[in-house]
């Protein structure tokens, strides 16, 4: 029989937190290797899922139920510690954003976002879930602004 006519379960890539339930953010080997405690690290292949919920232990499982902890990390990680930076690559973290939501142009933002385009940004490589910051850096802001404001 040939292979191709064996049909496989679909996978959509999509992957929920064995610990929360949260939607996972699929990361390959650069965050992996960066992040995780090198007595850890063999847990987990070349691909994993990285849970973005800030109160969730589990920093990277995959879908064999292997799970990595926030405290086999190499250093905390936003945003499941509110003081490690937001951004992997220039190390913006939570404090200049509060600062920038207080005052009336987010400078400290609009500097980051022109770096972000720059070469030296590797997020994919450097971020926890090796992504680009900006969404998160900017959700931030807007909930700090609606929290002065309110
Ligand atoms: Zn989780």
């Amino acid at each position: 029989m040939n292979k191709a006519f064996v049909r496989e379960p679909e996978f959509n890539g999509r992957a929920f937190c064995p610990r929360c339930g949260a939607l996972g953010v699929p990361v390959e080997h650069g965050p992996l290797d960066r992040h995780i405690r090198a007595a850890s690290r063999s847990k987990l292949g070349d691909f994993a899922w990285f849970c973005g919920y800030a109160r969730c232990e589990a920093a990277y499982f995959n879908l064999f139920d292997a799970v990595v902890l926030t405290d086999e990390l190499n250093a905390p990680v936003y945003p499941k510690d509110l003081n490690a930076p937001i951004c992997a690559c220039f190390g913006l973290g939570y404090d200049e954003v509060e600062a920038d939501a207080q005052e009336a142009t987010p400078r400290r933002i609009r500097e980051l976002l022109a770096k972000s385009k720059s070469p030296e940004a590797r997020c994919a490589a450097l971020a926890a879930d090796g992504r680009s910051c900006m969404s998160a850096v900017q959700e931030l802001y807007l909930k700090l602004r609606a929290a002065r404001s309110g």
